[in-house]
């Protein structure tokens, strides 16, 4: 890509919310490797991540987390502003907090991750459901702390049913579809 290429990259939002283990992650970081390889600007926010800097102090209640997905929102949305695709994989759980990130005008693609509670819990992927089904953790997403699933969410990536590539294909083609192509 030129530079008259990259001063001409239309940014914009990827945003994937769901269960901790639904596979977030694991979409996000495959997006992320397809688009680096066509020369895109792109840039990945993983909440883990973040929750180790940018939202580093804050925790779990209804007004941390809120303010953990305004950080995250405000910063996708100067990146977009720039050209490069942000995508953030936070578990997002309040559908109000979500709609303002999307409001804040950026291109914006709202993937829901989704896979039941019980295939999140099998993978326990980071031991966190064991924790907090031992009483180790409070307010854990899904377990006893809510999580509002996306009305209308631009793509639904069914993990417990389809391999990563085939979610990967749908979160680009959504992309395409908003002219994040
Ligand atoms: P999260 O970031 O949502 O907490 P992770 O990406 O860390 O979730 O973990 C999801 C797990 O589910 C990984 O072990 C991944 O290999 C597995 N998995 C199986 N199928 C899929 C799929 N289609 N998309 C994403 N992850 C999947």
């Amino acid at each position: 890509m030129d530079g008259t290429a990259l001063n001409e990259a239309v940014g914009g939002i990827v945003w994937l919310t769901g269960l901790s283990g639904a596979g977030k992650t694991t979409i996000a970081q495959a997006v992320y490797a397809t688009l680096r390889a066509q020369g895109r600007r792109v840039e990945l926010l993983d909440g883990d991540v973040i929750r180790t800097n940018l939202s580093k102090g804050l925790g779990f209640s209804k007004e941390d987390r809120d303010t953990n997905v305004r950080r995250v929102g405000f910063v996708c949305h100067l990146l977009a502003r720039n050209g490069v695709v942000a995508i953030a994989a936070v578990i997002s759980p309040y559908q109000t907090v979500r709609q303002e990130v999307r409001a804040l005008g950026s291109p914006f693609v709202e993937v829901y991750v989704q896979a039941p509670l019980a295939v999140c819990e099998q993978r326990d992927v980071k031991g966190l459901y064991r924790r907090a089904r031992a009483g180790l953790i409070q307010g854990f997403t899904g377990i006893d702390d809510p999580y509002e699933p996306p009305l209308a969410p631009d793509v639904v990536c069914c993990t417990d049913r389809e391999t990563v590539a085939e979610s990967v294909g749908k979160v680009l083609a959504a992309m395409a579809a908003c002219g994040l192509g």
